[in-house]
């Protein structure tokens, strides 16, 4: 391990060195799972076992509810805004604090390279700061006067107790990205992380205790999808569910939750456009293109996973973009210098794997980086771009969801805003023109809930952050979460003595 962790410093060495099994965080207290139950949590860069976690399941998630409850009800639900938000405030400092230890964990468990985890959990801290501030200056109700008869206003109130479901895919990140907001606005959480992926929400729960929060308040419930996170979906006592994942996960999601009329919010899967004309700035457009595909190890929802390159300008773009490949650095996700490591889980390599043998039957040339001799027990994919593509082949229509590049080429801008809308999804998109006229033409033409013009997904936390089509349902970011993790409550007030009919009154 100690070569391993040559870039890592000493908290990150020292939280890596005292991983040990994990358990439950619920009404305050780590707890096993009721039955006992745990799962193992595999290296994705050896395949070996890293520790094992408590399995939740219907009864834990019976404890949170209670233990979120009775907070919601109590302590937490009558501290006063200014009170709550010190909570969240302190939240974000001591994420800030321990940045050395929750990145290196993070890249240990999902494979991410530390130069990216690094920046996801400064983000995560300013997730939490980001909340606090929307929530004392953007957290406001609507006045509407009827002349000097009326004052009808709204105000917003916390919902209750807020299921949240988030993948592997940038754990830590996406956690907090649902927990801020929910607990900023006053609900409690019961959390239920991604099984491949479980470290770092331990370490978040560490946090928040340390943070001091109420019993009750912010719950971790670690378990498989099916079990922990189908009860989560089916308890009668929860009143919303922030899920994101795949889209058949939240498909089904919706469905199990039907009985119990769940408010959901979906952020869902995407298979991206990346449109370059031919008077784009290619050396821009090709730096975009490739971080937009190959960083997160491909495992990114908003990847630009289709490039649509302008027929004059394909093959110099494609002969650099073949440049590019060769010499990304694939490796060890604790090497400060890794651009690419390994995938999650060996099930989703094998995924990854068979979408490129797909590829090969359905016509594409492709063409892979290279992986280092001595990374062969790391679920390792080599950066690689499809040749040949078109749009109804699979590997264009699914999402593979690894560092796998689609190249296609167009002539007509009608015709390259019909391949890139040809898709179930909608997430995100990008435009490379330095024509402006036609970037916000195309821009709005694309069907996504996001559109990039000459810019490779910089976000502003203001902005709302979802997908259209089969990509999400709803928004989060800004105040576009408060739609979702409040309850908007209209209030009538009678100035005046109205008149009132006056049944039966004789
Ligand atoms: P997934 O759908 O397999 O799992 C996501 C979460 O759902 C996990 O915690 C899992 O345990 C849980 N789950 C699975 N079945 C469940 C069930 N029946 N009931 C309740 N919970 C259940 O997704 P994944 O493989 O972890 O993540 C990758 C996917 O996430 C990709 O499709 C990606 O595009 C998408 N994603 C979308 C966004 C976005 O903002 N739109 C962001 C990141 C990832």
């Amino acid at each position: 391990m100690s070569t391993r962790l040559m870039d890592v410093n000493d908290a990150g060495k020292e939280a890596i060195s005292s991983i040990s099994d994990i358990q439950l965080y619920i009404d305050g207290v780590f707890v096993h799972a009721d039955s006992k139950e745990t799962f193992e949590n595999i290296s994705p860069f050896t395949n070996e076992p890293i520790n094992r976690v408590a399995s939740g399941d219907t009864e834990d998630i019976d404890q949170a509810v209670k233990a979120a409850r009775k907070a919601f009800k109590g302590e937490w639900g009558n501290l006063k805004v200014k009170e709550r938000l010190a909570y969240i405030y302190r939240i974000a400092d001591l994420i800030d604090e321990h940045i050395d230890e929750i990145a290196p964990l993070e890249s240990y468990d999902t494979g991410l390279p530390l130069s990216q985890t690094k920046k996801m959990v400064a983000r995560s801290a300013h997730n939490f700061r980001f909340y606090a501030e929307m929530v004392s200056s953007r957290l406001v109700g609507d006045v509407y006067q009827v002349d000097d008869e009326f004052l009808n206003y709204t105000i917003h109130k916390p919902v209750g107790i807020a299921g949240l479901i988030t993948p592997w895919n940038a754990p830590f990140m996406l956690e907090t990205w649902k927990i801020a907001p929910a607990l900023a606005t006053g609900n409690t959480v019961i959390l239920k992380p991604a099984e491949w992926s479980p470290l770092t929400a331990n370490r978040l729960a560490e946090i928040i205790d340390k943070a001091g929060l109420p019993d009750g308040v912010f719950n971790v419930v670690h378990g498989y999808g099916e079990k922990a996170g189908a009860a989560l979906v089916a308890h009668p006592d929860v009143e919303l569910i922030s899920f994101t994942g795949e889209t058949t996960t939240g498909s089904e999601i919706m469905k199990n939750g039907a009985d119990s009329l769940k408010r959901f919010s979906m952020e869902l899967g995407g298979k991206s456009p990346i449109i370059v004309f031919d008077d784009a700035d290619l050396d821009r457009a090709l730096d975009a293109a490739t971080w937009g595909i190959f960083s997160f190890n491909g495992e990114r929802c908003t990847a630009n996973s289709r490039l649509y390159l302008h027929e004059s300008v394909a093959d110099t773009f494609v002969e650099r973009l073949k440049e590019r490949v060769q010499n990304i650095i694939v490796g060890d996700p604790m090497r400060e210098e890794t651009q690419v490591g390994p995938l999650i889980h060996k099930k989703h390599y094998n995924n990854v794997k068979g979408y490129l043998e797909l590829a090969k039957e359905e016509g594409c040339e492709v063409i892979s980086g290279h992986i280092p001799e001595d990374m062969s027990r790391g679920n390792f994919i080599a950066p690689t771009i499809l040749l040949n593509a078109h749009n109804n082949m699979r590997v264009i229509q699914e999402e593979i969801f690894g560092p796998v590049i689609a190249v296609m080429t167009f002539k007509e801008e009608e015709e390259v805003i019909e391949l890139a809308n040809d898709v179930r999804y909608g997430l995100a998109g990008y435009v490379w023109t330095k024509d402006m006229q036609r970037g916000h033409r195309v821009a709005q033409a694309v069907d996504s809930g996001m559109l990039w013009v000459n810019s490779q997904n910089v976000r502003d936390l203001r902005t709302p952050f979802g997908g259209s089509k089969h990509s999400g349902i709803g928004r989060e970011g800004g105040y576009y979460a408060f739609e979702f993790y409040t309850e908007v409550q209209i209030i009538h007030v009678a100035l005046k003595d109205h008149h009132i009919p006056q049944f039966g009154k004789k």
